[in-house]
């Protein structure tokens, strides 16, 4: 028997249009024809443990075949699945299957939405049209008495359908690659598409290269030798572990796998096992890794997968933007994969795996804290960077964090928001009942203002990452009645704006004068004079910048806030402290030129320091250092 038929169509030149659309992704044909091969696998087995079928399943080789044959410039990909009848093939082949392509292209016809659809839209069987020029179906269904049937096509919209000799039940998809997809003719071009979409596939994959033949050498007669290579590598692994049991796995379990994924990374932190069934469906692993600051190299490590099928490792809809630098695989059949990105954002279950994915991590993180808090504030430095994050974002994970985020001070000790907040109350309020919490940004350079702040009995937090500047402002949003300031914002007494003051030791024209002298020493419309009074322990001058405009300029740096800020000078204040004994000697001092020399003095220390003393500045204090000592 042997018919020729027509597909039915509304638009004509379907294929050239497909592989057009399609162009940079063609090698996606492959993971919708092993995925095909994987349903009618799957659905064998179906049948057979509700009894449908007579035969016995049970050790029979069920493997699913890839293969190309160089010399024939054929790839083929076979299953030993259900099968089809002739008439199921007009069905599925012809009609069903057709009609999803044209779907497609009708869809996106008018759109400008390429990029978009590219990886997200299963094409399915007449994907395998970007590459080849023929495509050949034999098969056998698997109910009683059905014969082989033999489906060609060449492209047009023309097709043939014949009868067939195959022994076994399946389905075998033979591509005739077209000249401009001969790069796919090629071993590790294949292997390396099997490994990215089909490396956790439920059923085996068999790969390798089937009756090509290779040179062996010349025979006698000086004609090339030949030798056939069998197919027989499994490239893949069916059962990986996120499909597992949690309480079967043991640590070890989730390091190898790990490993699997990512195999140069270092050993992951903790890890996240999630398994839902309801409302939506979603199972998978997310691993914290060690953050270390590149973290570039470290997003889009996400697979996302589709029953075990792959996706894309673009997740960005998916999981929350502050988780994106977990690590691990997603795979739920709920996620809309067939649509475009702007449409997955407004998917109401993508919402769903959102929120719950957050609150999974929310909750493991509780549990790490509650379990064992030493171990938890050993990871605190690399896992800062997530639940900071995912506090400014996301006002439910804040919720859940704000009972283990941990703020650390300069003496390493680390507080729960709680915590720190019992341990300063007592000590650190300013005459309107607010606290102030001080914070360091950089213990080094502002190494004589923690000194001055721990003098006084303050504490000090260390807040150097690379989000604590927008935390520290979320901080402030949250926590009532509490003001952070950076240690280097105002002089200590300033900073924690108590009622009582000291008396100042000058006079008010003994102040003027020195401020006059500082002003015309340091002559820099920059920087601010003032005078305040101060304990006599405390440095004869020091260099602030107020909170406000740092943190606008700091915005700025970083692309937020006001961009203009980014352009305006630093403005300083130079604190003189009117109690100390620099000061009244300077005042002492004979000469307008010794007065202004052993200001400049005191206030290139100030700007030592804070590592602000630089180029000619240096060589001068250096050798005004020098004669000084020579005195
Ligand atoms: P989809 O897989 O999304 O349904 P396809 O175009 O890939 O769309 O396939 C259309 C139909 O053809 C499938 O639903 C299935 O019924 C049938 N089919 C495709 N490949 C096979 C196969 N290897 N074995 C049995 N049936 C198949």
């Amino acid at each position: 028997m042997s018919e020729k038929g027509t597909i039915s169509i509304n638009t004509e030149n379907i294929f050239p249009i497909i592989k057009k659309f399609l162009y940079s992704d063609h090698e996606i044909f492959l993971r919708e024809l092993v995925s095909n091969a994987v349903d009618a696998t799957q659905k064998l087995k179906r049948l057979s443990s509700m009894g449908e079928i007579k035969e016995d399943l049970e050790g029979q080789d069920l493997k699913i075949e890839v293969s190309f044959d160089k010399k024939k410039k054929t790839i083929t990909v076979s299953d030993k699945g259900i099968g089809m009848t002739a008439d199921e093939i007009k069905k599925y082949i012809n009609d069903i299957a057709f009609s999803g392509a044209t779907d497609f292209l009708e869809k996106y016809k008018d759109e400008d939405a390429k990029e978009q659809i590219i990886g997200h839209f299963g094409l399915g069987f007449y994907s395998s049209f970007m590459v080849a020029e023929k495509v050949e179906i034999i098969t056998k269904s698997y109910q009683e008495d059905s014969k082989a049937a033999k489906w060609e096509c060449d492209g047009s919209t023309e097709f043939e359908i014949s009868d067939a000799e195959k022994e076994e039940r399946g389905t075998e998809i033979i591509l005739h690659v077209a000249k401009d997809s001969e790069e796919f003719l090629d071993e590790f071009r294949l292997k390396g598409i099997l490994d990215k979409y089909c490396k956790f596939l439920p059923v085996e994959i068999k790969f390798g290269t089937r009756n090509e033949t290779v040179p062996d050498g010349k025979d006698d007669e000086g004609k090339e030798k030949t030798k056939s290579i069998e197919v027989d590598n499994i490239v893949n692994n069916p059962t990986p572990l996120w499909t597992k049991t949690p309480k079967d796995l043991k640590d070890e379990d989730y390091l190898n796998f790990y490993k699997e994924l990512y195999p140069f990374s270092e050993e992951p932190l903790f890890w996240i096992h999630l398994n839902v069934d309801y409302p939506f469906n979603l199972t998978g692993v997310l691993y914290f890794p060690k953050i270390k600051n590149d973290f570039e190299v470290q997003k889009n490590k996400i697979q996302l997968y589709s029953r075990q099928v792959f996706i894309t490792d673009e997740v960005k809809d998916v999981v929350p933007e502050f988780l994106m630098l977990l690590h691990g695989v997603i795979d739920s059949p709920d996620i809309p994969l067939n649509v475009s990105r702007s449409f997955l954002q407004a998917d109401g279950n993508v919402k769903k795996i959102n929120a719950h994915i957050t609150k999974k991590v929310a909750d493991k993180l509780g549990q790490l804290f509650k379990k064992d808090r030493g171990s938890f504030e050993e990871k605190w430095d690399d896992i800062s960077i997530f639940v900071k994050y995912g506090m400014i974002s996301e006002e439910k994970f804040y919720d859940k964090a704000k009972d283990f985020a941990l703020l650390k001070n300069t003496d390493e000790k680390a507080f729960t928001l709680d915590e720190y907040k019992g341990q300063v109350e007592k000590t650190q309020t300013d005459k309107d009942k607010n606290l102030v919490y001080l914070y360091a940004t950089d213990t080094n350079k502002q190494d004589s203002f923690i000194q001055s702040a721990k003098n006084k009995s303050y504490d000090v937090l260390v807040m150097d990452g690379a989000i604590d500047s927008h935390f520290i402002n979320h901080m402030e949003q949250k926590l009532e009645n509490t003001n952070m300031k950076r240690v280097d914002a105002d002089t200590v007494d300033k900073l924690i704006d108590k009622d009582e003051k000291l008396e100042s030791a000058l006079t008010s024209e003994e102040e003027e004068k020195v401020k006059e002298i500082f002003t015309s020493a340091i002559n820099n419309p920059a920087m601010n004079v003032q005078l305040e009074s101060m304990s006599p322990d405390e440095l004869p001058v020091t260099i602030t910048q107020a909170e406000f405009m740092r943190r606008m300029k700091d915005m700025a740096a970083t692309g937020g806030g006001m961009p203009m800020m980014g352009t305006m000078p630093d403005q300083h204040n130079v604190v003189i402290n009117a109690n100390h004994a620099v000061v009244a000697k300077i005042l002492k001092s004979r000469g307008q030129d010794r007065k202004a020399a052993l200001a400049k003095q005191a206030f290139d220390l100030a700007l030592l320091s804070q590592n602000m003393l630089e180029g000619q500045d240096l060589t001068n204090f250096i050798r005004r250092s020098v004669d000084l000592a020579a005195e």
